[in-house]
């Protein structure tokens, strides 16, 4: 097999790790060319020494000079700040995984689609913020965009060798997160060390809260529109506790098709970086008997709001979805730092929606000005009444 080449976006977190556990597995099928992280210089430059990545930057232009340091005597370039972020992603390579977390990774993002390769997107809120316009980019150059957050990998599959134009209806599973069956009067105590406990996967601290308050739901709605073209009529959310059963496609004559496989990203990853191929994993397969049950239940939108919101937020469209990503954004910052409670983490994406509109965006430019304005509104509206 000859070898392809793979930048990873956010090397250091979570998608990273698995990324580049697998690639450790099938290390002679893989050419690093850049590895990114914001400011853990120390690990990411021994990412860059195992991998031999041309390139490691840190968007933190403080943490640069801890870099160079770790990284001295290796011919491995170091950079860092926004522009050269986009530069390294500019590079182009086979496959780009898209794994920083929030909008922050839209413009490096972006830069990929524009060199025309494989996007492993598992980077939700960027598409979110950017919907049409990152669409729009992934058509004009001819990239080939690849799910990899595990509802959408699944249905990508499920939707693998049928006409779109058949299907009844999409089907994202939810695990419902660690308050599933929490009541409203404990959700209003939940704290951060209780919301980032995942009773079924480990990932970052932001993508926890949001499973938290299945905001990440909401987020993977907006994200299924803009992947997956049926309409949102056609678009539905169950809750499934186990996370076995990945999302579900249901076609016109009454077939159901699922995914089904372990709460392991190193799953849809691999079927993202194999594709149209398959590829090993060292994921257990499924033992069925053992799980014994799966169960489904409708979604609870009164204590979980956020579901509600995105469906309002992409029926609306224009700046809608990119305003409520931004304000989700900064409302799961403030919680993480314990300056909110988990319930206002919601409402308050909600009172930033209902202050009113930017102009729908263009171009990348516009989302990442409408993005910057409802961060400064969000933060207002948190500050302490005096
Ligand atoms: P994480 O917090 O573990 O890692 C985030 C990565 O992005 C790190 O490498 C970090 O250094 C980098 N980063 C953070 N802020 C940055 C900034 N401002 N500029 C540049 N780089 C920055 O997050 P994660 O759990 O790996 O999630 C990454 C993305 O993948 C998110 O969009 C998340 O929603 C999505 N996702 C994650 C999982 C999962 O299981 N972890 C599943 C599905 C989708
Ligand atoms: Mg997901």
């Amino acid at each position: 097999m000859t070898s392809r080449s793979i930048t990873v976006l956010g090397a250091t977190g979570s998608i990273g790790a698995s990324t580049l556990d697998l690639i450790r597995r099938h290390r002679d099928e893989w050419r690093v060319v850049a590895l990114t992280a914001h400011s853990s210089a120390a690990e990411l430059a021994a990412l860059a020494r195992e991998f031999q990545a041309e390139i490691a930057v840190v968007s933190d232009e403080a943490a640069l000079p801890a870099l160079r340091e770790a990284l001295a005597g290796t011919t491995i370039e170091a950079a860092a700040g926004a522009a050269a972020q986009i530069e390294a992603a500019a590079r182009g390579a086979d496959v780009t995984v898209a794994a920083i977390v929030g909008c922050a990774g839209l413009a490096p993002t972006m830069a990929a689609i524009e060199q025309g390769g494989v996007i492993a997107l598992a980077n939700k809120e960027a598409l979110v913020s950017a919907g049409d316009v990152m669409t729009a980019a992934v058509a004009r150059y001819g990239a080939t965009l690849l799910p990899v957050d595990s509802e959408h990998n699944a249905i990508f599959q499920c939707l693998q060798g049928n006409d779109i134009a058949h299907v009844h209806a999409i089907t994202l599973t939810a695990s419902g997160g660690p308050f599933r069956d929490w009541s409203l009067e404990q959700l209003e105590k939940a704290t951060p060390a209780e919301a980032v406990k995942h009773p079924n996967w480990s990932m970052g601290a932001k993508i926890s809260v949001d499973s938290a308050t299945m905001m990440n739901k909401g987020l993977e709605f907006i994200e299924a529109y803009h992947l997956f073209p049926v309409g949102v009529e056609r678009l539905r959310i169950i809750v499934h506790p186990q996370s076995i059963v990945h999302s579900m496609v249901e076609y016109r004559d009454g077939s159901t098709l699922a995914q089904l496989g372990p709460s392991d990203m190193r799953v849809p990853i691999a079927s993202a970086l194999a594709w149209p191929a398959r590829m090993d994993t060292p994921c257990a397969p499924l033992d069925l008997a053992a799980i014994g049950q799966l169960t489904f239940r409708a979604p609870d939108e009164t204590r979980f709001p956020a579901t509600r919101l995105a469906r309002a937020a992409v029926i609306e469209g224009g700046a809608v979805p990119a305003v409520m990503n931004a304000a989700n954004e900064i409302a799961v910052a403030a919680f993480l730092n314990s300056q909110i409670g988990f319930t206002r983490i919601v409402q308050s994406v909600e009172n930033v929606l209902s202050l009113g509109l930017a102009p729908a965006p263009t171009c990348l430019e516009d989302v990442i000005a409408i993005d910057a304005e409802a961060r400064i509104r969000a933060r207002e509206l948190m500050e302490p009444v005096r």
